[in-house]
């Protein structure tokens, strides 16, 4: 049997007709980019996510640059961000001139651990701390961090908070929606996120009519009127096509969430069964609304034999990440000893994500659990 990681093909079949219809209609009116289809996006984004604004850009990682931009951050600052998560977080800081500060994760969630920033914190000389302006914890897997205590800290220290929610798109904390509780939040629609356009598309949120209108100046050059730049900015456009077929997908997404989460308590009965919850360690659901981005187990024992043994059964997995931040190249200091930060360095080595897509089949996650049972026994 094949059980691939993620199978888009399966999702296509099922809106296949409304998609063509769609295109059509934008290749005929010959408009592109922005446009009406892009400001209807924004509306019903803004609606899903709880919040009074939302901005298209071109792509989960332009939305994070476009953010750390209009929140003025910049040459010289620190932002504080997790370990344990997909580089853009990291290479937007760097980006726009701010070093990344990397904080150590809940060993549960893979979140930023509220604890270690406020430790990480405190460590920063004095003299240094003012440099501080931002905080980005990553909601990884469709969880969201712990925004709370994240969200107490940076209030005390007058930091921005910009949640990376590329994986996360309605996620729920406490009742509220990622992406609708920090100053910013930052969505993803490349193809393999839940809401997946057919290529690459990102979306900014904010509550700030303020922080709205630079984001739309920033999106556009900085220009405002056309051709008149007070600002820097860069080409941070959404365009129609992906907007108008993100649109048409967004109505399903709430059906395939519930098939995900249905799918994640499937694979906790299958390994309960097979007597493997001991030998791997399930997912920890700490959240009300975790929408299973990615099912992800950990492997304390052989994780990259098990990997191979899978691929040759033909079932796909991937290690969401197998290099933490602190040890990636362009992040070390020459000369210096890496940071440690225990906790992500043994994610890195014990994760690993299963198939979770809507549309797998009960057969397809029972073959799954019996190949790892395979493998153990
Ligand atoms: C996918 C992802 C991004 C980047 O999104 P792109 O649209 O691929 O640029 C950023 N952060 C996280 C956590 C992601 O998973």
């Amino acid at each position: 049997m094949q059980v691939p990681l993620l199978d888009l093909k399966a999702q296509y079949a099922g809106i296949r007709a409304e998609v063509l219809e769609t295109a059509a209609q934008i290749f005929e009116s010959q408009h592109f980019i922005l446009g009406p289809h892009v400001q209807a996006l924004e509306t019903s984004i803004a609606q899903y996510c709880g919040t009074a604004h939302a901005v298209g850009v071109s792509s989960g990682s332009d939305a994070l640059l476009i953010a750390l931009m209009a929140a003025g951050i910049g040459n010289g600052d620190l932002v504080l961000t997790t370990a344990y998560t997909f580089f853009a977080t990291a290479g937007a800081v760097a980006r726009v001139g701010a070093t990344p500060v990397f904080v150590d994760i809940d060993p549960d969630t893979f979140n930023i651990s509220a604890a270690e920033l406020g430790d990480t914190l405190a460590r920063i000389p004095a003299a240094r701390r003012d440099k501080v302006r931002a905080v980005i914890p990553v909601h990884l897997y469709g969880q969201c961090a712990d925004m709370d205590p994240i969200l107490e800290i940076s209030r005390q220290h007058g930091l921005t908070v910009i949640e990376d929610a590329a994986q996360a798109i309605g996620a729920e904390y406490k009742g509220r929606r990622a992406g609708s509780m920090g100053d910013f939040g930052c969505f993803s629609f490349f193809p393999s996120k839940n809401l997946g356009a057919f290529g690459d598309g990102g979306m900014v949120t904010t509550q700030s009519p303020a922080a709205d209108d630079k984001l739309r100046i920033l999106r556009v050059h900085g220009s405002r009127p056309k051709y008149f730049h007070s600002v820097i900015g860069g080409n941070f456009r959404l365009d129609a096509l992906q907007a108008a077929i993100v649109q048409i997908k967004l109505k399903y997404l709430d059906r395939w969430t519930a098939a995900r989460q249905q799918n994640a308590r499937t694979y906790r009965d299958y390994f309960k069964a097979a007597g493997l919850d001991t030998v791997i360690r399930l997912p920890v659901e700490r959240e009300s609304r975790h929408i299973y981005n990615q099912f992800v187990i950990r492997v304390p024992q052989k994780r990259d034999d098990l990997r191979q043994f899978l691929k040759a059964a033909g079932v796909g997995s991937e290690v969401y990440y197998p290099v933490p931040m602190h040890r990636q190249a362009c992040f070390m200091q020459k000369g210096r000893q890496p940071q440690v930060l225990p906790e992500a360095e043994k994610a890195a080595r014990e994760t690993l994500a299963l198939p979770i897509y809507p549309e797998l089949s009960d057969a397809q996650q029972a073959y799954v659990v019996e190949q790892i049972r395979a493998f153990f026994t």
